[in-house]
């Protein structure tokens, strides 16, 4: 990434957290998905089929129009694999030409110097790509062994910026793989984060000795931005709860290849409202309803969202949010029959 380009993100995402700070009235980050297929099938996934088909360009285009009137400040493209989508150029051009930040998360495989150049000239803001292990296995192939010559790519003709992640837990075999991917990464210019994997219901599993000693130590060559915004995976990694306010279906949202809002990949189904008609007083009902499922949950870009707002505004369970409700209806029946 050139210096002049970093310099831009930075501002750009200066630009952004300061407006998050200022009003508590937008979606701050919003994942979508235009493909739920994928090439690969890693053995932790809930997120992909291996039959669906890309969700059509002008469908994509009403989402994006809808998340820009909601004033969504980034939009991440994710999947399945969305680089198997035919339109993802226009797609990020879209959400360019919205005003909007555009991510994209990717497993890596379709890299080539000229689809990385065909990207710098849609206005992709930046990539993030998960690297599971050194040498693929039955449980991953997001492997550094098959990604490397990607990462070449990428490191040569990338115009955005790019953060490879690494992980630990989920039942990744060799654990060290983590810090030979973190500095290969570090090595490469790319910005590097490690995630603990959640299990097949999105939720903690804890790490074994060997692992929390890997992971502290990648998390010291990592980008000290996400280590200060990741702190929650410090008790994560403890198998301890962690207390916090996520505000998914309000500051985050996750659209589904149907257009249905979700509180995030591990939730889907709440609110499963569809994109369309999601209005300001949802947005307001799940910004205050506490998450059933926040003490373990692992899902670091929710989590980074959830700090802009963590300082403010106490959140209730939805059986206190109905009572609330009801309590409110009553009063405005009661203030029409006065009235009369
Ligand atoms: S590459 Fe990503 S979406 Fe595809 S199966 Fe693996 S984790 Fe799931
Ligand atoms: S706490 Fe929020 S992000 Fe985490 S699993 Fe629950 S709804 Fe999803």
């Amino acid at each position: 990434m050139r210096k002049s380009t970093f310099l831009k993100w930075k501002i750009r995402q200066a630009a952004f957290i300061t407006r998050a700070l200022a009003s508590t009235n937008h979606v701050v980050l919003a994942h979508i998905i235009p493909m739920r297929r994928c090439n690969l099938a890693c053995g932790y996934c809930n997120e992909y089929d291996q039959t669906s088909k890309p969700v059509p360009l002008d469908i994509m285009k009403q989402r994006l129009d809808k998340l820009a009137e909601l004033g969504t400040s980034i939009v991440t493209i994710s999947g399945g694999e969305p680089m198997m989508h035919p339109e993802l150029d226009q797609i990020i051009r879209h959400i360019r030409s919205k005003g909007m930040i555009a991510g994209l998360i990717s497993n890596g495989y379709y890299f080539t110097p000229d689809r990385i150049k065909r990207l710098n000239d849609a206005g992709l803001d930046s990539l993030q790509i998960s690297i599971d292990n050194v040498n693929p296995d039955e449980v991953s192939r997001k492997s550094l062994r098959v990604l490397d010559k990607k990462l070449r790519y990428l490191a040569e003709h990338a115009n955005f910026h790019i953060n490879i992640n690494s992980v630990i837990g989920g039942g990744i075999k060799q654990p060290e793989d983590a810090l030979t991917v973190a500095e290969r990464a570090v090595e490469l210019g790319f910005s590097t984060t490690v995630g603990v994997i959640h299990d097949d219901d999105g939720t903690l599993k804890p790490l074994t000795e060997k692992e929390k000693e890997i992971f502290h130590a990648v998390k010291k060559l990592g980008n000290k931005d996400h280590a200060r915004l990741n702190w929650f995976q410090d008790s994560i990694a403890e198998g301890k709860p962690y207390e916090w306010r996520c505000r998914s279906g309000s500051r985050y949202l996750y659209i589904c290849e149907d257009g249905l809002v979700h509180w995030c990949s591990q939730q889907r189904g709440y609110p499963g409202i569809p994109l369309a008609d999601y209005t300001m007083e949802d947005f307001k009902r799940e910004y205050k309803t506490e998450k059933w499922c926040a003490p373990t949950c692992t899902i670091q870009c929710v989590h980074q969202v959830g700090i802009l707002d963590n300082w403010r505004d106490p959140q209730m369970t939805p059986v206190q949010i109905r009572r609330e409700q009801k309590q409110k209806e009553k009063e405005r029946v009661g203030q029409v029959l006065r009235a009369e």
